[in-house]
């Protein structure tokens, strides 16, 4: 967590500049964003699974909806 000494608060990861440094004053904080920062998470294959199953579901009754009009 980073700690700014001259403001005396601790500062969200996301908070400081991606130097590292207080938005309040421009002292370096303890930890620089790039460390705490969260790593990117992979979309799992069974998220695009499901997608791709609603888009064949919504597909179909569109198709089954407008074979009715006749
Ligand atoms: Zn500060």
């Amino acid at each position: 967590m980073p700690w700014c000494e001259p403001c005396e608060r601790f500062w969200n990861p996301g908070s400081v500049t991606r130097a590292g440094e207080c938005p309040t004053c421009g002292a370096a904080v303890e930890a620089p964003s790039e460390v705490d920062a969260p790593t990117p998470q992979r979309v799992p294959w069974h998220f695009w699974l499901a997608i791709t199953a609603a888009g064949v579901y919504l597909a179909w009754r569109a198709i089954d909806g407008i074979a009715l009009l006749f």
